[in-house]
């Protein structure tokens, strides 16, 4: 076999293993065959730096008319005037380039921290915003809720020029109103990263960040927005210039356009009444799931949820998100470790585990399917706690796994 059927051996062995798995990582998704089809284009051969009108090489009419639909498609997704670029290739990207619009290595930025459910790229000591900026980060309650009353006396102590808010894992409603005072109060520039909450934003199951007035509001595409792999950056119309140059010229060269071409493919299915459906489906379903484990006796960050996540807080258990997440591997069932608020584990091994429904619901899972999937990782908390871990037992997990996947199939044909 060459070498590049083997790359395409793999290729399928993946899709496989997505088949057969029951994919509960709350910041992925699956999309539609369209999204595939356009990021699979043509349009990679295109190199178009600079913006739509305004490009450095010729022959880009075509992937201007491309960018420029997709601007359009996703102010109407969230209905809004903010400007909006569609280049940055990832949420990293995004935040790397909102932050350098805006302020200078050194500057003071508040955020919440890594381990109360925050994005590397809000300030972790390993990442690029913890080694340029002077990070100063605000806590959560003894329940796991943002503290606000933290976020408050942070800001006036500290005067960050910038605040930012969004998280990677955080089950609640974030207030972005009160975010806003603050950061009046102390005169700094607002930024909320969506990048797991914008489908429900989209929808209005979230409040909406734009309508606190936000000055950056930065996303990924690929988690309950269900598009490519990307991101995007909106902004008041004010920032435009700066966020425009701070992606192109200056974090990244030629946009990936037909990752942009897929986003717009994306926009407009968020547009599609059976996409607010979706998200619907996704929050009730996650609420299902969250209320069996608290019946089932287990802790959760905060006692439930209000979004697409939950986290499980296992502490009390004794088993380590670590062991879990490999042993739930091994039956089929992906989940991540996460850390739990006042994690006393290192973020490698962490005391709870985030499970989100976004995926799963994409592939038409009911809340049957969500609560059998519960009962699985329960057996599977219980013998990690007890007996340990058989060949035998993990055997039984994964027909318990491949029943559930198949009649979320014939459940949808
Ligand atoms: C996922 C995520 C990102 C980064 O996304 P990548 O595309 O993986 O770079 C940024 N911020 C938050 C809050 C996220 O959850």
């Amino acid at each position: 076999m060459s070498q590049v059927d083997e790359i395409f051996k793999l290729i399928d062995r993946e899709k496989a293993r997505q088949a057969q798995t029951i994919e509960l990582i709350a910041s992925e998704n699956f999309v539609s065959e369209n999204c595939m089809k356009a990021a699979g284009s043509c349009l990679t051969n295109k190199y178009a730096e600079g913006y739509p009108g305004k490009r450095y090489y010729g022959g880009c009419d075509v992937v201007d008319e491309i960018e420029s639909r997709c601007i359009d498609a996703w102010k109407q997704v969230f209905n809004t005037n903010y400007h909006v670029n569609v280049q940055p290739h990832s949420g990293s990207q995004a935040n790397c380039a909102a932050y350098s619009a805006v302020i200078k290595p050194g500057d003071t930025v508040l955020s919440m921290s890594l381990d109360n459910g925050a994005h590397l790229t809000h300030g972790s000591s390993v990442n690029f915003s913890g080694k340029l900026y002077n990070m100063v980060f605000y806590g959560i309650d003894s329940r796991g809720y943002i503290d606000m009353e933290d976020v408050r006396r942070k800001a006036l102590e500290f005067k960050p020029a910038l605040i930012v808010t969004g998280a990677s894992a955080y089950p609640r409603i974030i207030d972005f109103q009160a975010f806003r005072a603050i950061a009046d109060e102390v005169g700094a520039l607002l930024m909320t990263d969506m990048a797991h909450i914008a489908g429900l934003v989209a929808t209005g199951r979230h409040p909406s960040p734009f309508e606190a007035g936000c000055d950056i509001i930065t996303t990924t595409t690929h988690k309950t927005l269900r598009g490519p792999r990307g991101g995007l950056i909106f902004c008041k119309p004010e920032l435009k210039k700066k966020i425009d140059s701070a992606i192109f010229p200056g974090n990244q060269g030629g946009p990936l356009e037909h990752i942009i071409a897929a986003k717009a493919i994306a926009a407009y299915e968020a547009m599609d009444p059976a996409y607010s459906d979706y998200i619907d489906r996704v929050i009730s379903n996650c609420n299902t799931m969250a209320n069996r484990f608290v019946d089932m006796g287990y802790d959760l960050v905060t006692g439930g949820t209000d979004n697409h996540l939950f986290l499980l807080d296992l502490t009390k258990s004794g088993v380590t998100g670590k062991v879990l997440q490999e042993t739930l591997d091994l039956c089929r069932i992906t989940l991540n470790k996460n850390c739990v608020p006042h994690e006393t584990r290192s973020p490698q091994v962490t005391s709870g585990a985030r499970i989100g429904t976004a995926a799963m619901t994409t592939r038409g899972m009911s809340s049957d399917g969500f609560l059998a999937t519960a009962g699985v990782i329960d057996k599977v908390i219980k013998a990690l706690q007890g007996s340990g871990i058989s060949d035998e037992f993990i055997d039984a997990r994964k027909s318990e796994v491949d029943e559930i996947l198949n009649s979320t199939l014939t459940a949808n044909g």
